[in-house]
């Protein structure tokens, strides 16, 4: 591939990004972020998800998953609403078996998707579509068929080689985070902390990105702009110490405040 510059945002870029309500804006012209994430199985993974989903930035989330957990996600956010019309689904995590019928699903939306987890298998249809897959490194070895080793050895060039293979913005996660353009361009995220290795940290970065897709972002900036708060949020609410993943959903409203008040 041709060599593209590596971007990485500062403050000051992500926060001209952030969407912001027109004063005339209603929740429908906010966005609204469809979640197809969790099961029986995950439960929590369709809760974490919600959590980033509904930081505030879009106007709307809805919830179309396990009935189980769908109680469990009303219950803990009494805002979000059932399945409907959306700008944007978040697809697969802790998805289990369901994960090929929620990526058949949301696909037929014609919206553009997060695909995260179990729905990194059936990436293939999202190419050429707007879309952010978002796996780890052992995520994107499955789906280019090499070892781990191997992209963690060359963590750059395996983001950018998915990216033109799926012809989709990937974000590969890990101790840094690359987010990838078909082109070959890509933005790296310093933000984050090593307290954000626990489970069901990507479920947050999921849901944050669909609700910046819903919002009108594009992909790339969805994806670098959800990686920036997210890895930032982790930071804040951490302080040097231990969090857990919804921790740092919880920190997101915050970090925005500060980052809008600017
Ligand atoms: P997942 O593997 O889907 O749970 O996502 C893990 C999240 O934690 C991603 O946002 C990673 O970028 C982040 N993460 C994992 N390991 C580290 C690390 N060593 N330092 C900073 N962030 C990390
Ligand atoms: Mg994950």
């Amino acid at each position: 591939l041709p060599e593209a510059p590596i971007e990485s945002l500062q403050a000051a870029d992500v926060a001209a990004l952030l969407p912001r309500p027109a004063s005339d804006a209603h929740k429908y012209t906010r966005g609204v972020v469809g979640v197809r994430a969790g099961s029986a199985a995950y439960p929590g993974a369709a809760l974490l998800s919600v959590a980033g989903a509904a930081c505030g930035l879009a106007g709307m989330v809805r919830y179309d998953g396990d009935a189980a957990a769908a109680d469990r996600v009303r219950a803990a956010h009494p805002e979000v609403v059932g399945p409907g019309r959306v700008q944007a689904w978040v697809v697969g995590s802790g998805s289990d078996d369901g994960a090929e019928d929620a990526v058949r699903l949301s696909v037929a939306d014609d919206v553009p998707l997060v695909l995260d987890a179990d729905a990194l298998a059936f990436a293939e249809s999202a190419r050429g579509r707007p879309a952010v897959l978002t796996p780890h490194a052992g995520e994107l070895a499955r789906m280019l068929g090499v070892e781990r080793s191997e992209v963690e050895a060359r963590w750059l060039a395996h983001a950018r080689l998915a990216a033109r293979r799926y012809d989709a913005v990937v974000l590969l996660k890990g101790r840094h985070t690359v987010v990838a353009r078909p082109d070959g361009q890509v933005r790296v995220t310093m933000t984050g902390t090593p307290w954000l290795a626990t489970a069901g940290a990507g479920d947050v970065l999921g849901g944050l990105i669909g609700a910046l897709l819903a919002a009108g972002l594009d992909p790339f900036d969805a994806a670098s702009v959800g990686s920036w708060l997210h890895g930032a949020a982790a930071t804040q609410a951490s302080a040097g110490g231990p969090i857990v993943a919804s921790d740092v959903a919880a920190a997101l409203p915050g970090l925005l405040a500060d980052l809008m008040g600017r």
